[in-house]
């Protein structure tokens, strides 16, 4: 009985880089609607799902999200929702791991590019105001083990 280990780097739930940009930089992520983790998570395993039928496998040992600190995705919501959502699935005994994407961030006062796990309007090293650059807005199914 062999593992497989199948990487995705499709994105789930129609999620791309949104730049916080677009947005103008302050309160992305706010007023999600209710819900949303439970059908992205319903993306989610049937994502899954499909791969490993594809793959011939019986069951979905391990999901592995890499979720974006600005995607507006909580992850303890997701985590809720798996468990709600994975009994009758392939992914009735899976274990879902959650890896955090960070944003890259542009200092206004001193054009530091810090790399953070968390919103931030403020610059680590001089206090100035932060922008966000790139990065953090994703949402993926970053791997998949099987069996
Ligand atoms: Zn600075």
């Amino acid at each position: 009985m062999s593992d497989r280990i199948g990487r995705f780097p499709g994105i789930v739930a129609g999620f791309g880089r949104i730049g916080v940009a677009q947005r103008g930089g302050i309160g992305y992520g706010l007023g999600r609607r209710p819900m949303h983790e439970a059908s992205i998570m319903e993306s989610v395993l049937e994502t899954a799902g499909a791969e490993a039928a594809k793959a011939g496998a019986q069951r979905i040992l391990r999901i592995r999200l890499r979720v974006g600190i600005l995607s507006g995705v909580v992850p303890d919501a997701l985590e809720f929702a798996f468990e709600g959502l994975k009994e009758g699935t392939p992914a009735a005994g899976a274990t879902l791991e959650i890896e955090q994407e960070p944003a890259v961030f542009r200092c206004l006062e001193c054009g530091a590019r810090p790399e953070l796990f968390e919103m931030s309007f403020a610059c680590p090293a001089c206090g100035g105001a932060l922008i966000v650059d790139h990065g953090g807005g994703q949402l993926e199914l970053s791997q998949l083990e099987l069996n």
